[in-house]
């Protein structure tokens, strides 16, 4: 099965946002994704999935489609968005932060019930730290006790139909976690009050239940990240790709999956990999994805790309994968390319991993 190279805007040359999503154990994570996806990752779909990262993408027809009622059509500019997932479990800090220094933004995620958690501040620190933008969802809106539910409505027409109980109830939660961030030095604000983006944080009130407020927080990645970021999301020739995990599928041997951040990559392109016997140089034999807004971790048909632009989460074929080092570049080796060079620097990379995960 081939298939087209995603559709983007013509009048556009920026790449999609790659975001991360993070917070406490059982902020609602996952479920916030499914809710999005329209899948189920979270009750088994994937069996075993959480112990590693996960990528899927969502095209820009999706967003359009699911933030119409918002009625902003218009703006949209970059070609989708690619949402990258990490494990939650504690043992696995090291993928964690490996999926969260690819992101452009994150989603913090937050449970409107019980507000800033232990790992929610871990998150923040990783946030603060590397200085990545980053919204919050404030998740699990209709626990409120009284809410009413409108299905996937934007938050603001939702909170119209709620009673003055529910509405009080959510100004004092609101207060409550804003004064939270502000303990962590951090000054947020609901995203339709927000008047200074950049210094203040915007909270999208969310229900990953019920969907009410997901088409502002699509809305808001995707403004914010091609109003702010534009140089970082241009289209560059120049690839910048992260081996996310190496694995061995049934069919296809040892594969990679790879985070493409920038560029394009063909299948036949010679690439070179860092491997924990030397760098492994290669010919890329097929570039597979999962089918749009599914997840690449999920077992289920992929579908083969002649070629694929940035960003996209991808499941690479070749031979001599066994030793890949996940965390690693692939680099690209172009005609006028001296291969010499591009394995020394495959093999300073894998020398960055290899101390990262001794730190870890
Ligand atoms: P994660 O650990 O952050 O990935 O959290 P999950 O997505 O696994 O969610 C943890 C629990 O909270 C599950 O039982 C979800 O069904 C539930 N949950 C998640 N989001 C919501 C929400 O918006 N509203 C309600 N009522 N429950 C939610």
């Amino acid at each position: 099965q081939q298939a087209a190279v995603p559709s983007r805007p013509s009048d556009s040359n920026l790449r999609s946002p790659i975001c991360c999503i993070m917070g406490h154990v059982d902020a609602g994570k996952t479920k916030l994704l499914d809710c999005i996806r329209g899948t189920n990752v979270q009750e088994g779909e994937a069996g075993g999935i959480t112990q590693q990262i996960g990528a899927t993408y969502f095209p820009a027809e999706n967003i359009r489609d699911r933030t119409k009622e918002l009625k902003a059509d218009a703006t949209l500019e970059v070609p989708g968005l690619l949402v990258i997932d990490t494990p939650g479990h504690e043992s696995f800090n090291n993928l964690r932060s490996r999926g969260s220094g690819l992101c452009d933004i994150a989603i913090l995620v937050v449970d409107i019930m019980h507000g800033l958690e232990p790992q929610t501040i871990e998150s923040l620190n990783l946030l603060k730290m590397r200085n990545t933008e980053f919204i919050v969802a404030l998740n699990k809106v209709d626990r409120l006790y009284g809410w009413k539910t409108c299905r996937n409505a934007p938050i603001r027409k939702a909170m119209k139909q709620q009673s003055e109980d529910v509405k009080n109830m959510f100004k004092t939660r609101v207060n409550e976690i804003v004064t939270q961030f502000k303990e962590q030095g951090l000054n947020t604000e609901l995203y339709y009050k927000n008047k200074e983006m950049g210094e203040t944080f915007s909270i999208v009130p969310t229900s990953a239940i019920s969907g009410e407020g997901i088409p502002d927080m699509l809305l808001l990645l995707v403004k914010w990240t091609q109003k702010t970021m534009t140089k970082k999301l241009t289209y560059s020739e120049e690839v910048q790709c992260t081996v996310l995990e190496v694995k061995v599928i049934e069919g296809h041997g040892t594969t990679i999956d790879v985070v493409l951040v920038n560029g394009v990559l063909h299948e036949g392109d010679q690439i070179v990999v860092s491997g924990m016997q030397g760098p492994i140089v290669t010919t890329i034999r097929a570039l597979l994805t999962p089918h749009p807004m599914k997840e690449l971790r999920v077992k289920g048909s992929y579908i083969h790309h002649k070629e694929i632009k940035a960003a996209m989460g991808i499941k690479i074929t070749a031979q001599g994968l066994e030793h890949a080092v996940a965390g690693a570049s692939l680099h690209v080796v172009k005609p006028n390319d001296d291969l010499k060079y591009i394995k020394k620097a495959a093999l300073e990379d894998v020398e960055s991993v290899l101390s990262r995960i001794d730190r870890s």
